[in-house]
């Protein structure tokens, strides 16, 4: 063990995270008692007893949120003042990364270097560039007949629930929580239930930033539980929401079933890489193609989870990706050097390792790992994993598998160009995708004809708070990031005034 990976041990030993719900300003158990067991998938040791909030529990968090968006302590602050206290927020994020960045790869198995250098630095970031860019909002004044001034202004929405998933604790709780805050509404947060520690934490660093109590609430709990008790909510006014496309159509029933309440969601995807004869350089695709679905372990939305390669370049760039491959050894997390960290719970392991079993039983060779590693030490490890001979009609071409795993599709000069563009749509997602060729106009056009929320061209996962990030079709409603996300968590208003005669 080195001198770094020791002391991230030391420290894990010493560890002893807050396992309660923060209502209302302070920390709390669930009504009913109930706790569950929180284990680390790196050897599956108990991190927490955490509360498992409940119904009761989001009433309690909803109606702390209800009353301090009501009484103006947050959502009636000039834009300024909450930009100072987001401020204070992402300083305290900063001042505490070691910690978050502990508790997120023990939380959810990812390597602690990560953390450290991506989800918790991105967190603080999300906070301060919201936080910035809320006193530069303007509203409108409308081109109406002269008698009449006509205002367009936004407000906050209210009371907005945050459900979250675990691939991206902190990040993607940033990203709902930064703008719902910055626009003044009141937040419930339920973060999943393999990930709630670093939400948890989050919440004392809230409120010592100077957010007032009732304006940011932390459930820990369970999805059929406490989220569809937060999706159902009447006194909810907008639910953000990432994760499964599944659990995204139940948040839009409950809406319909409760009170209309506003949706955004943000869910699955299997991105693809299409590959042309005259892409860049093969060396540099494989190094990104292998880095698009091993980072994370796979487990990442917009994964780069299928390869369309054109059939003169596919097996060259299968054996370059099979080499890149080797360089993302599954290890302890909390090793510094470690790339690949554990899958999130023995589920998602046996969930990933029934699609490779499925892809052999549906014809495709498995070209490079397959397998469970490091059993011996309880952990969730799986190889990387690269599918080739993969048609489109196998259910590993279309279905998100949310691990370290590829599946290579090609075509041929028969079909060309728009053979290409239809494997690439050949699935009910639409997040992402790439194109990698050196033809200005064939990039233009086939980034044109895929049918997602962001298209890179030769390159992945380019990636920066100022542009939006969300899905086509069953990848989700809405975007994030951006100035363009802050519209989600505001109400329009129209107020008409007489100011001259009849
Ligand atoms: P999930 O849908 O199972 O869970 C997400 C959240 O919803 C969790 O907090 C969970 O407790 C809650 N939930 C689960 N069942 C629920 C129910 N019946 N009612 C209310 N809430 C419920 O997803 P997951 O497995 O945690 O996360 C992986 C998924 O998230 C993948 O599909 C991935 O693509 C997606 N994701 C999307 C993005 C994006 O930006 N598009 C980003 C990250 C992850």
């Amino acid at each position: 063990m080195t001198q770094a990976s020791t002391k991230w041990h030391d420290r894990a030993g010493e560890l002893s995270p807050e396992p309660r719900a923060f209502i209302d300003g302070a920390y709390t158990e669930a009504v009913s008692g109930k706790t569950f067991e929180k284990t680390t998938p790196r050897d599956g040791s108990l991190l927490a007893n955490v509360a498992e909030c409940d119904r009761e529990d989001v009433d309690l968090a909803v109606r702390a949120a209800r009353r301090a968006f009501e009484d103006g302590r947050w959502s009636g602050k000039s834009p300024a003042q909450r930009k100072a206290v987001l401020f204070r927020f992402s300083d305290l994020i900063e001042e505490n990364l070691e910690e978050l960045a502990l508790l997120e790869s023990l939380d959810v198995g990812k390597p602690v270097s990560d953390a450290l250098s991506v989800d918790v630095p991105s967190c603080a970031s999300y906070f301060r560039w919201y936080a910035e860019a809320i006193d530069k909002r303007y509203g409108e004044v409308a081109p109406t007949a002269p008698e009449f001034l006509a205002t367009i202004t936004r407000e906050p929405m209210g009371v907005v629930g945050a459900v979250v998933p675990w691939n991206y604790p902190l990040i993607l709780t940033a990203w709902k929580a930064a703008p719902a805050l910055a626009t003044g509404n009141s937040v419930v947060l339920k973060p999943a239930e393999q990930s709630p520690l670093s939400a948890i934490l989050l919440a004392r660093l809230a409120s010592e930033a100077g957010l007032p109590d009732g304006v940011f609430n932390v459930l820990p709990g369970f999805g059929p539980g406490a989220g569809a008790a937060l999706g159902r909510h009447p006194d909810v006014d907008k639910i953000t929401f990432t994760g499964s496309s599944e659990v995204g159509k139940l948040f839009l029933k409950y809406a319909g079933e409760s009170n209309m309440k506003h949706v955004s969601l943000e869910c699955g995807g299997k991105s693809a890489h299409v590959v042309f004869p005259d892409a860049p350089d093969l060396d540099e695709v494989a190094e990104t193609v292998a880095g698009g679905i091993f980072y994370n372990a796979g487990q990442t939305c917009h994964a780069g989870s299928r390869v369309i390669a054109h059939r003169s370049v596919r097996d060259e760039l299968i054996e370059k990706i099979a080499a890149h491959a080797a360089t993302y050894a599954p290890g302890d997390p909390l090793d510094p050097d470690t790339t690949l960290g554990t899958l999130v719970d023995r589920s998602q392991m046996e969930r990933v390792l029934g699609y490779v079993d499925l892809a052999r039983r549906e014809g495709a060779e498995v070209t490079v790992g397959g397998g469970r590693k490091l059993p011996e030490t309880g952990g969730f490890y799986v190889e990387p994993t690269v599918f080739s001979g993969v048609g489109e009609e196998m259910r590993v071409a279309r279905e998100e598998i949310f691990g370290p795993v590829l599946s290579v599709l090609d075509f041929t000069d028969a079909g060309g160009e728009a053979e290409a563009v239809r494997l690439a749509n050949a699935t009910a997602y639409g997040l992402a995708g790439a194109v990698w060729t050196q033809d200005v106009g064939r990039a233009h056009r086939v980034s044109g004809a895929m049918r997602s929320g962001t298209v890179w061209v030769n390159c992945f996962d380019a990636s920066d708070v100022t542009v939006p990030f969300g899905g086509f079709k069953e990848s989700g409603t809405g975007r994030d990031k951006s100035l363009h996300a802050i519209g989600q968590y505001e109400q329009l208003k129209t107020t008409w005034i007489r100011i001259g005669d009849r």
